[in-house]
């Protein structure tokens, strides 16, 4: 969540170590429940949906877990699990509108996909997982909402190879309302250059979602929120341009649409789209390498993925962009399809 938070309105009241203070973000009023250490518990959506910010493995629900429903406090794995310690473990992120899950087919391909490009191979089909996905969306009364499928190595062997291992995958979905109005998104985040660069595709598998490939993702992020940006811009071992630490980039030159060649990181099923809807609306877009140096000559850019959709960016280091016409023209268009009624 970005943008300048300003406190309106404290309750001193402090009851059971929670305080509850209101902030004008965007022009809009939000109410937040905090922890006197700091946590987050619960806020207010600008649309009034009194969210919680508990942690992920304190809260109520339903889970599926290799292949049934089970509480959500009982969805745990064994610490001795190879997913945990070798990192092979694969994953998705998904979103739903209007209880309908966008492109969930794609993300169920490259679920299967990303788990053979591990090594392993998933014990359910595409059409199962897209089942599973709608079961835990009804069970958690989940309209719009984030869907996080997961699958990895459980804990038949300990060692680097686990050929033998079992493969368990889990689906948990939470809600998640849209924030921002257009408006709000088009003054647009700041990134940093991430220090960090994405690996040569001869030395991770680059187009699996793998969870060991997040590793640098974290690093690049942290270090950006440290320095105050919002979000990190990682260069390729090349050099060039690669995306951002969860979403793809897109620079605007001059009228035309540039985005650098995936060939080293996720192809974005948001990307995807995007690269579509521009298309259908007559841009150019042009998929090839581009150096850092050129965002001296870029005149807007754009994020997309799954979780941020089409988000404007206003400066990468010490680069300064201008959201415009172009940008808006496909963050609404993005907009109106993800939420158009089924
Ligand atoms: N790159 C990375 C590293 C990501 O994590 C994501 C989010 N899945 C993306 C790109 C965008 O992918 P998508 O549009 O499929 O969400």
């Amino acid at each position: 969540m970005t943008g300048e938070i300003e406190i309106i309105y404290q309750n001193n009241l402090q009851t059971e170590n929670i305080f509850t203070f209101y902030c004008s973000l965007f022009d809009r009023v939000i109410k937040w429940t905090v922890t006197v250490d700091g946590d987050l518990r619960h806020y207010t959506t600008l649309d009034g949906k009194a969210m919680t910010m508990l942690p992920f493995d304190d809260r109520d629900g339903f889970i599926w877990h290799d292949g049934e429903i089970i509480s959500w406090r009982d969805a745990k794995l064994h610490v001795l699990s190879h997913g945990l310690h070798y990192g092979s473990s694969v994953f998705e992120g998904e979103r739903a509108y209007n209880g309908k899950i966008f492109k969930m087919r794609e993300h169920h391909e490259r679920l299967i996909r990303s788990g053979e490009l591990l090594g392993f191979k998933n014990p359910y089909s595409v059409a199962e997982i897209d089942e599973a996905c709608k079961m835990v969306m009804e069970a958690n009364n989940i309209v719009d909402g984030y869907l996080r499928p997961v699958a990895w190595r459980g804990s038949e062997m300990m060692a680097v190879s686990a050929q033998r291992s079992k493969i368990h995958v889990a689906i948990a979905a939470w809600e998640w309302p849209s924030y921002f109005s257009p408006e709000a998104r088009l003054e647009g985040i700041r990134l940093d250059f991430a220090e960090w660069r994405r690996p040569d595709p001869a030395t991770a598998p680059v187009n699996s979602k793998a969870a060991g490939l997040y590793m640098i993702a974290t690093l690049s992020k942290h270090a950006a929120e440290e320095k105050g940006y919002n979000d990190a811009l990682m260069l390729d071992y090349r050099g060039q341009i690669a995306e951002a630490t969860g979403a793809n980039v897109f620079l605007i030159q001059d009228g035309k649409i540039h985005t650098p060649t995936p060939d080293c990181f996720l192809d974005g099923i948001t990307r995807r789209t995007v690269i579509g809807l521009a298309k259908e609306k007559g841009y150019d877009v042009i998929e090839r390498a581009i150096m850092p140096e050129e965002l001296a000559h870029t005149q807007e850019v754009f994020l997309t993925g799954t979780a941020v959709e089409v988000t404007p960016v206003r400066e990468i280091g010490e680069y300064k962009f201008t959201p415009g016409e172009i940008t808006k023209d496909l963050l609404l268009a993005y907009d109106e399809l993800v939420r158009k009624p089924s």
